[in-house]
Parts: structure tokens; sequence; C-alpha cells
């Protein structure tokens, strides 16, 4: 399908950003509706919601908040796959007035194990202390599962009635994905629960701090596709005190050096151009004129080769392939039958995996090199970075922290979105909560959530449901 992408000028208007003078404090939400998350939030910290667990639990807890808020049963369902029982999904509705198709928001319910002896606190146990909420899942993500789980009681009991529907899709199985994915179980066998114009879903983007200072809100429309190709050499082999020139460790070795040598040409979509334009106000002047240089109408080759010497702004520019696994031989006095290495490739959402093999085995030039793709690749459009979705975000950003840009983003690494993108439902990827990169704990030990951060993000939820549900 053909979109309509319209591009955003190249600076931000400076109304959008700095609309109201800085509040001594963002805004929060009311007292019952924070009691209400927090109590949420402790409940699912409890249940080890880890994949050998499922989410059945985690999914009791929402319905139980749900109806307590005033949502039917008919608005409230527990959909399950029947290959997999203890994988529950939650789909809650609010009825809109039918003016437009409706908006899904995304969140799993799964988190990845945490073992008690690692931690200095109990993992499956909300502990507040110091200012954070601690516990497994509360920063991935049972904190955004919460906050969306209140604002939509909050605007049901507001009695707010939407242009169009807010739909609520919190899914199982995001961490180990394939095939019993949630989300991707929903849009293949339930659509008509989950369609809709566009989905937000808060995994992955979020706030930035930088030594406390809240400077930017990503935005992630797109994702890199995950392929992973292995290179194999074969032979007949022989004994190692007659060695001959063909051999499949140096074959495979040769073709590995040639590989190490090339880089795929630097490129940008819509994302990665907007990217690199706002991204460039945020950087002191000598890159800021380089991502400029790069974002501007020819791409600056020079400016990208200097700007992907940082390995995350490297990771944006272009598809890359790195080997990260190695083996050949079977005995130290036989020459090799077989060497093998894998090869990871995080590939431009807009090439396919077929390209990118063939690319390498003209980059390898070598027939005796066979280059496979082992396993079943998913990959979705980039979803465009439409002025009329960003300015939404932009508008509520700015409400909570003025003078905060939102910034759009192509992240390397994959979550949910990409099974809705690939089912044709565009989605962004943003959520209130501010942390610093630099002390990240999602998958990690004493994981945790700021306790102001995360009733901001309650309220940021709540604000950008009711932003996005208005008619076109
Ligand atoms: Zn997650």
């Amino acid at each position: 399908m053909k979109s309509v992408v319209k591009l955003l000028p190249l600076a931000l208007s400076p109304l959008l950003i700095a609309a109201a003078p800085p509040p001594s404090a963002p805004p929060l939400p009311p007292a019952a509706n924070q009691a209400l998350a927090r109590e949420a939030l402790a409940e699912m910290i409890a249940v080890r919601s880890v994949h050998d667990v499922g989410t059945a639990e985690v999914a009791a807890i929402l319905v139980k908040h749900l109806k307590a808020g005033g949502f039917t049963d008919s608005e409230v369902q527990v959909v399950t796959d029947p290959k997999y029982p203890t994988q529950a999904n939650v789909v809650v509705r609010l009825k809109g007035k039918g003016k437009g198709k409706p908006i899904l928001w995304n969140g799993h319910l799964d988190v990845v194990e945490a073992k008690p002896e690692d931690w200095t606190l109990p993992p499956f146990q909300m502990t507040e202390k110091d200012g954070f909420f601690y516990g497994r899942g509360s920063s991935d993500m049972k904190q955004d599962d919460a906050a969306m789980m209140a604002a939509i009681i909050r605007l049901k009991q507001e009695r707010f009635v939407p242009d169009r529907d807010i739909i609520i899709a919190f899914t199982a199985d995001e961490e180990v994905g394939l095939e019993q994915d949630g989300a991707d179980y929903l849009v293949r066998q339930h659509r008509d629960l989950v369609d809709a114009e566009y989905a937000i879903d808060t995994d992955g983007a979020n706030g930035e701090l930088q030594d406390g200072r809240r400077v930017s809100m990503k935005l992630n429309t797109s994702e890199k596709t995950y392929v992973t190709l292995l290179l194999e050499v074969t032979n007949k082999g022989g004994h190692s005190s007659e060695p001959r020139p063909d051999n499949a460790i140096y074959t495979l070795a040769s073709g590995l050096t040639r590989l190490a040598a090339f880089q795929f040409p630097y490129k940008l979509n819509a994302t990665s151009r907007l990217y690199f334009q706002r991204e460039a106000e945020l950087q002191p002047p000598a890159i800021k004129a380089d991502m400029l240089a790069v974002a501007g109408p020819t791409l600056d080759q020079a400016a990208a080769a200097r700007i992907a010497r940082d390995p995350s702004f490297n990771a944006v520019l272009h598809t890359t392939c790195v080997a990260t696994m190695l083996s050949g031989g079977h005995q130290e006095n036989a020459l090799p039958q077989r060497a093998t290495a894998t090869v990871q490739c995080r590939i431009m959402p807009d090439e396919t995996p077929e390209q990118t093999r063939a690319t390498l085995v003209g980059v390898l030039a070598d027939p005796e090199i066979k280059v496979t793709i082992p396993d079943k690749v998913v990959s979705g459009p980039e979803s465009p970075p439409d002025a009329r979705i960003l300015d939404r975000m932009q508008k509520v950003t700015s409400s909570m922290w003025p003078g905060v840009p939102v910034i759009p983003h192509m992240e390397a690494g994959a979550s949910d979105s990409l099974y809705l993108r690939a089912a044709g439902i565009p989605t962004y990827e943003i959520n209130g909560v501010f942390e610093d990169p630099r002390d990240s704990r999602m998958h990690g030990r004493d994981e945790r959530v700021g306790v102001q951060a995360f009733y901001e993000s309650v309220e940021f939820t709540y604000r950008l449901m009711k932003e996005t549900s208005k008619a076109n």
C-alpha cells in the first residue's frame, strides 16, 4: 500500500514545543487514579509471568480492575490461543462515536526471568525505595500496562466518549516471540478485535534523561529486520599429514575477511531523516553540522562516515551484517570437512532478506561458500512519520514537559510492533516514562522505575489516549 507521507518542516515549530511556560512540576493524575495504577503495578509485579508460567494470572488482575472500573463483559475479553492455554491476552475497548477507525494500544504482560539470588531486593515483589519502584517488569513493561489500564479506566469513569474506539491489547509472550507471540496471534486470528487505523505500542521508546534533565521523547516508527545467515563450506577432507590448497577453513576465512572490509551503502528513510534533523539540535556543534549534512537533500557521504563512528548512529545509517559465530573441522589431525560461520544482519525495513543474501554472496565472491537463511524472517515496513500523528504526540509531550522534542527513531532491536506493521497496522512506539539510558535495567538486576516518572507516565498516557482518539 502506498501511503502519503507528509514530512515535517525541517525545524519544529517553536510554538509547538514551547506551548506553555514551564510549570513547577509536571501534572499528575488524580490521587485515586495514581493509587489504582500503583496497586495494579504491585499486583502484576508479584506474578512471575515468565514464558513457562504464562500470563493468565496477570490477565486476571487487569480484568478485575477493568470490570470494577465500569467495563462490561463484552468490552473486556480474554483471548487465548488454544495451542498455548497459559498465554492469555486481554483486549479492552472504550467505545467511541464511530468517527474513524479505532486506535489500538499494545503492551506485553510477560517478563524475562529474574533469580532472587542475583538481586539485592526480591524481584517478584514491588519495593518502594529511594524514589523508585523496584521489581521485575517495573521498567519492561508492567509499568506501561498499569498506566494504560489506569488511563482507560479514568476515561470510562469520566464518561468520556471518544470520536473513535480506543482499544488496548495486553498481550502474551513478547519476550520469547515467534509463533506464540500474543500480538501476532491477535492480528492474525482476531483481527476484528484489534483492527485499527494505527497502533501505539508502549514498549520500546521512552523519554530520555541526561544528567537528570529531560532531553527528548523518542518515538519509534520503524525497526530493522532481524536476519541470521549461515555461511557453510564443505570439503572431502583427508589426512592432515597431506594438506591441499582446498581447505574449508581457509576458504571460509578468506570470505569472512572480504566481508569484514565491506559495508552496505548509507541511506535514509523518512524516519531517519527526521531523526538526524531533530537529534542534531541536541548535539555539540561538529556533530550537529554532520547530522544536518546527512539529513540534507543529498546525503553527505563524508559526514555520514564520521557520524557512523558511533555504533548507535551507524546502525541507523544502513543495513549491517556481522560475523558472530564460527566453527570448523572435526579432529586435530583431519583436514576440515566443514566450516561454518553465523552472520547476523539488521537490514533496513525497505530491503528484503533475499537482497541481503544476494549482496553477501557477491561480497564473499566464492561459490564454495554457501549462504542460506535458516530461520523464518518477519519484517514490517516503516510506519510513516506522518505530521498529523507526530503533531499530536508533540502536543501532549509539550503539555507535560514544555521544551522536550519528540524525535522519530528507527529501532535496531525487535518488538511486537513488527507483527502489527507486518499485518498492515502502522505502529508507533512511545511511552511517557523518562529514564537515563545509561541506567537502563530492563532484563537486568534490580529493575526499577522512578515513582514520579511512573505517575507522570500515567498522566501522559491518559492525555495521549484522549488526543489520538480525536477524529481526523
Ligand atoms: Zn518489553
